[in-house]
């Protein structure tokens, strides 16, 4: 079979995959997670709920584990220089922190390799739209060649759609886009509740402080392709550790 008609069946098959998804779910009648509680019962003895937790991660949104870990996961807006997503990449792992990439489909077109380099490492692959457009602003049409077009090309790299949906300019899905991204595959969106704003190329010291604000079950949104995110990393990663808080995976903090 050549790589083209390989790539064509795991289209198909993710297409398959993604017919069998109730698209009613995740749109009307399953609500977004709440919140994680206030921080002032962080710590507290409150015990685990008694039901057995669930293997896979909720569907609809979700923006703060609480099966009470001490863990928290960083994510990625996938984009920008390859070499400087190495590092960032390749940093995080020497520390063994495994972290969730949600890829723009473009950056992925444009590096061919990108790939590789968030899975090779152990790191977990997402879908971050096709272009970055404001995708809760888009026709529904449009929103689903976005989140299509970039499930595309992640299956015919990975076999899978990835792990998880981020909205691209926005924090949280609109239920539509929900609806569109459970079709796609993905049943849980992945917004987060801990900004790092170091898009904003803010200084080392203030992303170190604003990713530090992660409490047990948190999502860190940060960017790859900001030079002050890798020099952010090291101080940050030492904050972490020392509170407890292990960086893991969204799929293993949701899991
Ligand atoms: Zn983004």
């Amino acid at each position: 079979m050549s790589r083209r008609d390989e790539a064509a069946a795991t289209r198909r098959a993710v297409l398959r995959a993604a017919a069998l998804l109730p698209l009613a779910a995740a749109c009307s009648r399953v609500p977004s997670v709440p919140s994680a509680p206030p921080t002032s019962t962080e710590g507290s003895s409150t015990p685990a709920p008694a039901a057995t937790s669930p293997a896979r991660p909720p569907t609809g949104e979700v923006e703060h584990a609480s099966t009470g870990r001490p863990e928290v996961a960083l994510t990625f807006h996938g984009a920008g220089d390859l070499d400087l997503a190495r590092q960032v990449l390749g940093t995080l792992h020497d520390r063994g922190a495994g972290v969730t990439v949600l890829a723009v489909g473009t950056w992925l077109q444009q590096y061919p390799d990108a790939v590789r380099v968030v899975t090779d490492l152990g790191h977990e692959l997402g879908n971050h739209t096709w272009s970055h457009r404001d995708v809760d602003g888009l026709s529904e049409a449009a929103a689903r060649t976005e989140i299509e077009r970039c499930r595309d090309l992640i299956a015919a790299a990975t076999g899978g759609p990835g792990a998880f949906f981020r909205p691209s300019q926005a924090r949280h899905a609109t239920p539509a886009v929900r609806a569109l991204a459970a079709a796609a595959g993905y049943p849980t969106v992945l917004s987060y509740d801990v900004d790092s704003r170091d898009f904003i190329d803010p200084g080392p010291a203030a992303i170190r402080r604003a990713a530090g604000a992660a409490t047990a079950g948190s999502v860190v949104s940060m960017h790859l392709g900001h030079p002050e995110t890798l020099a952010a990393l090291p101080g940050l990663l030492d904050d972490l550790t020392a509170r407890g808080l292990r960086p893991v995976t969204a799929s293993r903090l949701f899991g």
